[in-house]
């Protein structure tokens, strides 16, 4: 065990004894959020929740804070062992944990796994050098290429795309699973000579890298990107948008999904209801915490990339405000039993 998952565990540990206490007490709960990287976009996503839910501490008494992490597929293993109460995650990961696919074929589908709403749109954004010699997918085979570290939804993602290119490492001279915070300057030092990254624009990855060296965005696209969004319809082809990043010039266009925040069952409704209202009851705030949020609309949150069924807490304040009908059909029940296949 890591020492970062040792101490998680530990705190969650700590914060499970304790919580009946605090309670008790009329004591602050701890509700920890798993992100990703410090120089993605989650863990800005989740400190801008974090900082709308805290203002209203003296109210609810949760006192929200962040987590960095490897990423989604990480983030969902947490919050299905119980480590983490509240995680951002990728739609794709979101459907196929909830479904049991994949790389949770052996654990099983993650019954309990709830939304509460979904965030930026993330595009996978391929990175080159100008200087690489790769304009096209085609020109990837034989190249130093980074996936994306173990627990990222990068690495789920590019896994789909290489299958469906027909590509396995082989195919590679080096495939490299560096966390996001490391592709940058690998890219930019000539370790690599691309790297892949599911993520919202803009994002710290991207901009250290243009400001570091003269970068290109590589389009994805091609009839076998055609077949996989066609087999897959939590992927959807998306553009990255021109002039975000210094040699970004021209829309890119590639596939991608949604950010999504996803709890489990066993969170308090209380606790789901006040992050959600948190956030909603000061949408417009929130939408000026990262440029990635800028085009929000509070309709869509609640269905774009959202296949696990709402938690109770949320969908009480959707109704509250109008947001979903009073009659939208609440989450089936849980079934509490220890599963056989864990
Ligand atoms: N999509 C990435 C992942 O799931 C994280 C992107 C980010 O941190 O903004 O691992």
């Amino acid at each position: 065990m890591s020492v970062n998952r040792y101490r998680l565990c530990l705190l969650s540990l700590a914060s499970l004894l304790l919580a009946p206490l605090a309670q008790a007490a009329g004591e602050n709960q701890a509700l920890t959020i798993g992100t990703g990287s410090v120089t993605g976009v989650y863990y800005p996503a989740g400190g801008a929740i974090c900082r709308l839910v805290n203002k209203e501490q003296p109210q609810h008494r949760i006192r929200c804070s962040i987590v960095s992490t490897p990423g989604s597929i990480y983030n969902l293993q947490q919050l299905r062992d119980g480590r983490l109460a509240v995680a951002v995650v990728q739609s794709d990961t979101q459907y196929l944990a909830f479904q049991g696919l994949d790389g949770f074929a052996e654990t099983g589908p993650f019954d309990k796994l709830r939304s509460l709403f979904s965030l930026h749109p993330e595009s996978l954004t391929l990175v080159v050098r100008q200087d690489g010699g790769i304009r096209t997918l085609a020109d990837l085979p034989g190249k130093r290429l980074d996936i994306g570290n173990p627990g990222s939804g990068d690495r789920s993602s590019m896994a789909a795309l290489m299958q469906a290119q027909g590509w396995d490492s082989s195919a590679f001279s080096l495939l490299a699973s560096l966390p996001a915070a490391e592709r940058a300057r690998a890219l930019c030092d000539g370790k690599i000579d691309a790297f892949a990254y599911m993520v919202g624009h803009p994002s710290g990855t991207l901009k250290e890298a243009s400001s570091s060296c003269n970068i290109r965005l590589l389009p994805v696209a091609g009839p076998a990107v055609d077949s996989l969004l066609q087999a897959h319809p939590y992927f959807s082809p998306v553009r990255i948008p021109a002039g975000l990043y210094r040699g970004a010039d021209e829309e890119v266009a590639t596939f991608g999904v949604q950010a999504t925040l996803v709890t489990s069952a066993d969170l308090p409704d209380e606790q789901a209801y006040q992050l959600v209202k948190s956030v909603f009851d000061n949408f417009g705030q929130f939408k000026r915490l990262h440029p990635a949020f800028a085009l929000l609309k509070k309709e869509t949150l609640l269905t774009q990339g959202l296949s696990a069924p709402l938690h109770p807490g949320a969908l009480r304040y959707y109704r509250e405000v109008g947001l979903l009908p009073s009659d939208e059909p609440s989450p089936p029940p849980v079934d509490t039993t220890e599963k056989t296949r864990r």
